[in-house]
């Protein structure tokens, strides 16, 4: 039996094509193997920032100088980085037998098996930004059996100025509804009972097919599934993000209080740069209403510091908005210029020292206000769905709360997959203790 071991990077929707690859490799009769067993390593690659892709890199210069002396592993190498640079790595690296851009996931599976029978290397690339060639299988092989996520989009039609994802992902395409809501009526019945809906902007779900059916009917129609007790999505864009998915989440318990709205940059001269397509009074305005209809919802954004030519006081607008907003998490992030972007070009690229130093003090507010946050949490009864354990401490394990809090108790496996309500006894600021009641 030829054996496999699979290694995701970057995002949730890598993980999602990771899990759907290891299902269709398993169903054509390959055994998951420990990677230093595996006769094919496949890398899901992510191509966000420059350090993503010197992980993988490495992990192939070390693979490459075992397929040398050995003749394996054979690695397929797939995903955003495969799209970006694929080809040159593919010259340098003789391990590297198939390169295939995430719109081509639908060959990779019997791509390897080929590659693997004639010694052929294989190269499947996204050179149409609008062709799919999907990998048609639900995920059932997963690491989780309890969580799953649903890829609803594939792609990008905004062009945010700093980022890779339209070039190396393509241009937005949604999946027939029906696809979706077959494939999540399946998860439910395997067992699962939460589904997160991914896509780089799922508000824009079905906009590039002009119909009716938009993000809040998918949100609707996959909380009516028997079994799904919790639906999350992510990401949002505060461009598409409208007042039909906002009442479509007031009207549907179901539906987890936890938006995650990047908002990128207080300054609207740095937005506007950006190509982000909002000012920031608007957002301001969007998180007020968000919060007046869903007051116990909790709200986590994205903040890039050093885009070229962001001045102190822009930094400053960033740092004011935060405070001012009080976001449960913000995911920061040094600007990374991304070879074959606007931004990577323009003038004013600035110092990483400057930008470590913004990055730092955004940090040391963030963890401050989370604390704040988390504190409010301490004394209250909330259900949480126990999902793995917790990642130090033995005979502890990790749940969630509708809001993405996550809450760390005493507990062992058998708790695994249940909800259950727990009192919050304690508060950092990245998680929450709590105690079974
Ligand atoms: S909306 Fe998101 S995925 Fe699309 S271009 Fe902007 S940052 Fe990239």
């Amino acid at each position: 039996m030829k054996s496999f071991a699979i290694k995701v990077f970057g995002c949730q929707m890598n993980s999602y094509d990771g899990d759907r690859i290891r299902t269709s490799m398993i169903h054509m009769g390959w055994k998951e193997v420990p990677e230093e067993n595996a006769d094919a390593v496949i890398l899901v690659t992510c191509s966000i920032r420059d350090k993503a892709e010197q992980k993988v890199a490495s992990e192939i210069g070390r693979y490459d100088l075992r397929y040398r002396k050995t003749g394996s592993p054979a690695v397929a190498l797939v995903g955003c980085m495969a799209q970006r640079i694929g080809l040159t790595i593919s010259k340098k690296f003789r391990c590297v037998r198939l390169v295939s851009g995430p719109r081509h996931l639908g060959l990779v599976p019997q791509g390897i098996e080929d590659s693997f029978s004639d010694g052929a290397q294989r190269f499947f690339m996204d050179d149409d930004p609008r062709a799919l060639e999907d990998l048609e299988v639900v995920p059932t092989e997963r690491t989780n059996p309890f969580k799953a996520y649903v890829t609803i989009t594939y792609g990008c039609d905004r062009f945010c100025t700093y980022c890779i994802v339209p070039y190396v992902r393509g241009r937005l395409q949604s999946r027939s509804h029906t696809e979706i809501i077959k494939e999540a009526e399946t998860l439910a019945a395997s067992g699962v009972t939460e589904i997160t809906l991914l896509g780089q902007n799922v508000d824009a779900y079905g906009k590039d097919k002009k119909g009716e059916y938009g993000f809040a009917s998918l949100l609707k129609d996959v909380s009516m599934i028997e079994g799904i007790r919790r639906l999350r999505f992510a990401t949002s864009h505060p461009k598409d993000f409208d007042e039909d998915i906002l009442e479509v989440m007031a009207g549907t318990p179901s539906i987890c209080r936890a938006i995650n709205l990047p908002v990128q940059s207080g300054s609207d001269r740095i937005l506007k740069e950006m190509n982000r397509g909002y000012t920031r009074s608007q957002y301001i305005e969007l998180v007020k209403r968000i919060r007046s209809v869903l007051p116990d919802v909790s709200l986590t954004t994205d903040l890039i510091v050093g885009f070229p030519q962001e001045a102190e006081e822009d930094f400053r607008d960033s740092y004011g908005l935060l405070k001012e907003l009080r976001f449960d998490i913000i995911h920061t992030a040094a600007y990374s210029p991304r070879e074959g972007t606007k931004a990577a070009i323009m003038e004013g690229q600035i110092d990483n020292k400057v930008k470590a130093a913004r990055l730092n003090e955004i940090n040391a507010l963030q963890s401050q206000l989370a604390r704040e946050l988390n504190e409010e949490y301490v004394g209250r009864k909330v259900e949480i769905l126990f999902d793995g354990p917790a990642p130090r401490g033995e005979g502890s394990l990790q749940g969630r709360t509708k809001t993405d809090k996550v809450v760390i108790v005493k507990g062992g496996p058998e708790y695994m997959g249940r909800y259950m309500d727990v009192k919050i006894i304690r508060a950092s600021h990245w998680s929450l203790e709590g105690e079974i009641i």
